[in-house]
């Protein structure tokens, strides 16, 4: 997988996670709690819209039952008896009476009124019901109408037998309700009246039914009543009434704030029961007498309750409200819109935060990822530079750390390869060069012998043969010396362990070479542990030690200096190392530095020998060798030698 694809599926799969654990459930949490709480609120609602409308309903009552109780007061008031009396007895003889005493009921009806201003118009009727007081807005009416009896009446003869009919069967001193003939409806023929007037049976002293006290309420008190009502929203009052015995009047809407419609003014919407909310108010309130229900569009909610406002009587009002439901749930609303812009909020956050993750965990696992390609293809590692999370962290050290060993013990094994081809090499370099050392040093003893013998007996004054076997005597003893060297490095000579001294010992290899060092003008500098020992065989550690600084001394520029540096390691060894500041050696060079006879230094300044031999000398004794470049330019040559002496296995 590549880096970007990794990128990509941890930063899904992170949201896919941060998304499913927290705004999934959390939304879901809210949005059930914001159901409840509107289940609960509808609930408290519905409760409240109750209260206010069952308030009115007992408002009303009260009103109504009071005008009652008023009208049944007025039937049996002192004046209306005394009218009572004076209509019984009414004939052409005491018409006077009758006058006076329909005079004082009038005048007292009239005070009355205005008293009780929302009683409507009050009529005393006789026994055929016709009227013979009639009162309104505080004042008689007198149409003087003449009829078969001998008083005048007040308004026009009664002529509706169904009324008739229905005022007879009344019982007396009792208030019931009739419905005034639409001639003398008070709202006119336009509209029907909107409640039923009250009415009492008046009876004389006998028992007989001699009148009748009809008073009209206008509703202007109930108008009040609604109007002042405390309402809970902007739901519209509507009151219909339903009468299962008058066709006309079923479904009758009596009141109808939404049209400005109310009791006492004569306006008349047309408007039924049955065409509210499609019949479905109706239908509800056959079902149930109080309730609420939704529109069918869902826009309103309806409140209602039905009331039996005349007693003894099968009709009823329905009180309704139609509250909008965007007022119901508005509070609602508001916090659907709260969670809608949570929930894009919090889909945000947590494709950021995966975002934010995704580079947290997909950057470090990309960097281990490269480094382990890097690793494969043996490049160089790079730093890590993304923060990881622990976890990730641990991850990459752990590589590092088996990077770096590996690539350790790699270097290690490498050397040790080396130094075993070294070896071999130099094992068999080492027995040829025995065989020619041994054939050739012979021949060079007996030259040197010769030359020797030569010249003793050789005269003086030959000086030109004299220069010239000193000549050769001179190459020969460089070539026995060649020749002695072989035989060193071919020998492998076992060291002869002794306890060395090493500041002294480094000091006494000084001495040999200090001259040599200030005629290159190089100056030697020690950093010896004090009281370092170390077990060896002294004069062949010298040996090495003497080369070293010599091929130093050799690499060195005029004026710089040359470090030797020995201490003691943790692990029980002596660490020893040349530093000068040459020319350093080319990666060309470094492989071969240990190869016998491969110099670099022209011919009769170096042997080739120096390095090899020194290799051996230190492999003896349990040791390594090493050579690299330093920082200062030059080589360092370090030498390892373990503290006590190690016999090697075929020594
Ligand atoms: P020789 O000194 O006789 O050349 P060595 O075996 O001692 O033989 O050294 C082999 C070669 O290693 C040298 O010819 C030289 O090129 C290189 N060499 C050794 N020591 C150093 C040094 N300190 N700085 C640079 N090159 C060196």
């Amino acid at each position: 997988m590549d880096e970007s694809r990794l990128a990509v599926n941890i930063r899904s799969n992170i949201f896919l996670w941060v998304f499913a654990a927290t705004v999934v459930p959390l939304t879901l949490l809210v949005l059930a709690v914001t159901q409840y709480s509107e289940r609960q609120h509808l609930e408290q609602v519905d409760g409240q819209m109750m209260t206010g409308l069952n308030y009115m309903i007992s408002e009303i009552d009260r009103r109504l039952t009071f005008e009652r109780d008023v009208v049944e007061a007025l039937a049996v008031s002192p004046s209306m008896q005394a009218f009572e009396s004076a209509l019984v007895d009414v004939d052409e003889v005491h018409l006077d009476e009758y006058e006076i005493a329909k005079d004082d009921l009038t005048t007292f009806l009239e005070e009355f009124q205005s008293v009780f201003l929302d009683v409507g118009t009050i009529r005393v009727l006789d026994d055929d019901a016709n009227t013979v007081i009639k009162v309104r807005f505080g004042s008689r009416l007198d149409e003087t109408v003449t009829g078969i009896k001998p008083y005048a009446y007040s308004e026009s003869e009664a002529v509706d037998d169904f009324f008739f009919g229905e005022i007879q069967s009344l019982l007396p001193g009792q208030v019931s309700y009739v419905l005034l003939p639409a001639s003398r409806n008070e709202f006119g023929f336009d509209r029907t009246a909107p409640m039923l007037d009250a009415i009492v049976p008046l009876q004389d002293v006998f028992g007989q039914t001699s009148g009748y006290l009809l008073v009209n309420s206008i509703g202007v008190q109930i108008d009040r009543i609604l109007e002042l009502a405390p309402r809970l929203y902007s739901g519209k009052l509507m009151i219909a009434e339903i009468n299962p015995d008058l066709r006309e009047r079923d479904g009758l809407v009596l009141y109808d704030e939404a049209q400005g419609q109310v009791f006492s003014t004569a306006k008349d919407t047309r408007k039924n029961l049955s065409d509210v909310a499609e019949g479905r108010l109706l239908e509800e309130v056959l079902r149930q007498p109080s309730g609420a229900f939704n529109t069918e569009n869902g826009k309103y909610r309806i409140y209602y309750s039905e009331y039996l406002p005349y007693p003894n009587q099968l009709i009823s009002w329905v009180i309704a409200s139609a509250v909008p439901q965007d007022e119901i749930s508005a509070p609602f609303a508001r916090i659907r819109i709260a969670i809608i812009l949570f929930a894009v909020f919090a889909l945000i956050m947590s494709l950021l935060l995966a975002n934010y993750g995704a580079r947290r965990l997909a950057d470090p696992i990309i960097e281990l990822a490269g480094n382990l390609k890097a690793y494969a293809r043996g490049e160089p590692l790079s730093q890590n530079s993304s923060t990881a999370t622990s976890e990730i962290e641990e991850l990459q050290s752990a590589f590092d750390y088996m990077a770096q060993t590996t690539r350790e013990a790699e270097k290690e094994r490498d050397q040790a390869e080396l130094m075993l081809l070294q070896s071999a090499k130099l094992a068999s370099i080492g027995e040829m060069a025995a065989g020619i050392g041994h054939e050739i040093n012979n021949p060079l003893n007996n030259i040197t012998a010769l030359v020797r013998l030569i010249r003793r007996e050789l005269p003086e004054d030959q000086v030109e043969v004299h220069h010239d076997l000193v000549s050769l005597q001179e190459e020969t003893e460089r070539a026995t010396r060649i020749v002695r060297g072989i035989l060193d490095f071919a020998r492998q000579v076992p060291p002869k362990y002794t306890t060395i001294h090493v500041p002294v010992w480094v000091d006494e290899s000084l001495a040999l070479v200090q001259q040599m060092a200030a005629d290159e003008g190089v100056s030697i500098n020690t950093h010896v542990e004090p009281g370092l020992y170390v077990e060896g065989d002294s004069t062949q550690l010298q040996q090495v030690l003497i080369n070293l600084i010599i091929n130093a001394i050799h690499a060195s520029p005029r004026g710089s200096s040359i470090e030797i540096e020995a201490h003691r390691t943790r692990d029980e060894a002596m660490e020893l190392s040349v530093c000068d500041q040459g020319c350093g050696v080319s990666d060309e060079v470094m492989p071969k530095l240990f190869d016998p006879f491969f110099t670099t230094k022209p011919v009769g300044k170096g042997s080739g020998l120096g390095l090899s031999i020194s290799l051996g000398i230190i492999q003896h004794h349990g040791g390594t060798i090493s050579v690299h470049n330093n920082d200062f330019g030059g080589v360092s040559v370090v030498i390892r030698l373990p503290i006590t002496a190690q016999q090697k296995p075929h020594d």
